[in-house]
């Protein structure tokens, strides 16, 4: 449920479809031996630049602004997980899609996030052309930077379509990455507590 929320606030600053990205899907067509003007065609150039710019909308949206109505000041010190966040990003190299589930986590200092706005945070990031360690990274960085913690954990499971339809071997085994800071870095115990959460009951995911 939550994707589909953080993608219509992500959309709601949608600009027009850019006619230059049309132009080159059809140049794109043209190159692969198309005929650009067949019936099967003739609006894929709009479709796809529409579809570029669902997919790459997390270029346009600042995301201070969108957490900012959603800082709250508690006197709370406790663990904050949130896991099997669903997303949706693409790699940079081949311009095709990865995707899995993020887990995040933090131990609050004096400030904590409205919970439904980690998942925008990871869509925000997710959607734009990515490697998912950098990815990873970036939704650290920003927690990390917004809520000023005793800690941020990020792991970010992928699967990567650019591996998985090219016959690479393999193709299959699901990307792991992770980011920590703070507690999650230092602290054996701190780390273990988030580890174990997030393997818990786990539930598959495939594609
Ligand atoms: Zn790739």
């Amino acid at each position: 449920m939550h994707d589909i929320e953080a993608a219509a606030e992500l959309l709601s600053g949608v600009g027009v479809v850019k006619p230059e990205i049309e132009e080159a899907v059809r140049k794109l067509l043209d190159a692969f031996g198309e005929d650009v003007d067949r019936e099967g065609l003739e609006r894929t150039p709009e479709r796809v630049a529409r579809m570029y710019d669902e997919l790459l909308a997390g270029y346009r949206v600042d995301p201070y602004a969108m957490i900012n109505d959603a800082l709250f000041d508690v006197d709370y010190d406790e663990m904050v997980i949130v896991r099997d966040i669903e997303f949706y990003s693409m790699c940079e190299h081949h311009m095709l899609p990865f995707l899995g589930r993020a887990h995040v986590a933090y131990l609050p200092n004096g400030k904590v996030i409205g919970l439904s706005k980690i998942p925008r945070i990871v869509d925000l990031f997710a959607r734009r052309l990515q490697v998912q360690e950098r990815m990873t990274r970036q939704i650290h960085d920003f927690l990390n930077a917004a809520l000023h913690p005793h800690g941020v954990a990020v792991v970010v499971e992928g699967v990567h379509l650019c591996a998985k339809i090219r016959g690479v071997k393999k193709a299959n085994a699901r990307m792991v990455t992770s980011y920590m800071c703070g507690s999650f870095k230092e602290n054996e115990s701190t780390r273990s507590e988030f580890l174990d959460h997030i393997a818990r009951e786990a539930s598959p995911f495939s594609i």
